[in-house]
């Protein structure tokens, strides 16, 4: 199994250390396609095999739950896994967007909370002992 990541965020800064960080996961990484708005990231994720969609909240043109909406609003894209990376203070904006089925990892972060967020979400813990099928 190889995971095609689409990363989203309006700081390029951001994208390339999340991209960094999905490379040296050791996680079995395929494609990684960036966008810098939400608006972007639907067009990518509507043209592409995307598997795992890693998420800014405040973006300019279309932010991050704006995108989130439209993901699970279509049944073609509604089965994405989503990380949700921000600064973001607000709980309830972050219980809202876990209720939608988005996994939350704060600003700051390390590339452990990252590769440990993916292992959850995409359900790879035992993927090490499963190697038969
Ligand atoms: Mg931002």
């Amino acid at each position: 199994m190889v995971i095609n990541v689409l990363v989203v965020d309006d700081s390029s800064v951001m994208r390339t250390m999340i991209i960094k960080t999905m490379k040296m996961s050791g996680l079995p990484v395929g494609t990684i396609h960036q966008a810098a708005n939400g608006k972007e990231g639907l067009e990518l994720l509507r043209q592409n095999w995307i598997d795992l969609v890693i998420a800014d909240i405040n973006m300019p043109v279309m932010n991050g739950e704006e995108m989130i909406d439209e993901i699970l609003a279509h049944p073609e894209t509604r089965d994405v896994s989503i990380i949700v990376i921000s600064t973001e203070g607000s709980d309830t904006r972050i219980e809202r967007l876990q209720h939608k089925g988005a996994a939350f990892v704060h600003k700051p972060f390390t590339p452990e909370n990252i590769r440990d967020m993916v292992i959850k979400i995409m359900d790879l813990g035992n993927s090490d002992e499963n190697d038969t099928d």
